[in-house]
């Protein structure tokens, strides 16, 4: 192990902390600890670049419960420092399925990005190793009691399947992992129709009014980007959004729903929500005879 700083954390609530990457600024991923009096909630794991888990005991002595928003591998990658792991059921079968980069690939990643200096200070030691852990399931409407404080899950599924939203109603906060934010990506092969995400956001603003930040995987915002994306994935079922193509992930083509104008990341209308999403996957198919091929889902 080396003597790099991997991460750094900022109190955002009482006993509630946001941790981020202390050795570059060029990975905008976020992890939450939720600490109560009985155990503390670890609340997504990133990719794994030094040791999370232990970076964490230097923030709390509890013992330390790990739960996903979601299974996409800059949320997991540390899991394996835990001993169990809840996510949304839906998640479940993806996240088994899921292969994380090896730590050759990681280290080569974080020295690239590392600020000057630090890359070759950095070890294969410190990069974590993918191990498998007991996955539990988490069904929306479920309570995880700290002792003294409890937390809500919502499911806000979209982005994957089982994308949820951890309510913190008392400290007027909600994890919200990649559920909805500035770039959602609805375009993955495990994503949901748009159709089904507006029903899953229409549940989550049942919520709305229990928290003032959602504090995300990648960004921090504030609840009314939830009224912006209702607004956003209405239009895109009446086909009356922007469509507009961007170069995507691995040279495909991407369609977002609002248009960037001369922005690489803003709305021209300036709003906060965007999305991306599968032209042909807009509304909820019929139900029909299903086929099992036994081949993975496809990630696009
Ligand atoms: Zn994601």
């Amino acid at each position: 192990m080396s003597e790099v700083t991997y991460y750094k954390a900022t109190e955002i609530a009482e006993r509630s902390w946001m941790i981020e990457y202390a050795f570059t600024e060029r990975e905008h991923v976020y992890c939450y600890l939720v600490e109560g009096r009985d155990c503390a909630l670890v609340i997504d794991t990133m990719y794994g670049y030094g040791s999370l888990k232990a970076f964490i005991e230097t923030l709390t002595d509890k013992p330390l419960k790990l739960i996903n928003t979601h299974f996409h591998f800059d949320h997991i990658c540390a899991n394996g420092e835990f001993d169990a792991v809840w996510m949304h059921h839906l998640d479940i079968a993806n996240y088994n399925d899921s292969r994380v980069p090896d730590p050759e690939e990681m280290l080569k990643k974080a020295r690239e990005e590392a600020f000057p200096g630090l890359a070759e200070k950095m070890e294969l030691s410190d990069m974590c190793v993918f191990r498998t852990i007991p996955v539990y399931p988490l069904y929306d409407g479920d309570l995880l009691d700290l002792g003294d404080r409890t937390i809500e899950v919502v499911c806000v599924g979209g982005h994957s399947a089982g994308s949820v939203a951890f309510i913190d109603e008392e400290r007027r906060i909600a994890y919200t992992g990649d559920c909805c934010n500035g770039n959602t990506l609805l375009g993955f092969g495990n994503s949901l129709p748009v159709e089904t995400y507006l029903k899953n956001l229409l549940h989550f603003k049942a919520h709305q009014k229990d928290f003032d930040t959602m504090y995300g995987g990648h960004q921090v915002l504030p609840p009314s980007v939830i009224d912006e994306a209702i607004e956003l994935c209405a239009r895109v079922l009446a086909g009356t959004d922007d469509k507009e193509e961007r170069p995507g992930m691995f040279g495909r083509t991407s369609i977002y729903a609002a248009a960037h104008g001369d922005s690489p990341i803003a709305r021209a209308d300036g709003k906060l929500f965007n999305m991306c999403y599968n032209p042909e996957r807009r509304f909820e198919e019929k139900e029909e005879a299903r086929v099992i091929n036994f081949k993975p889902v496809p990630m696009f």
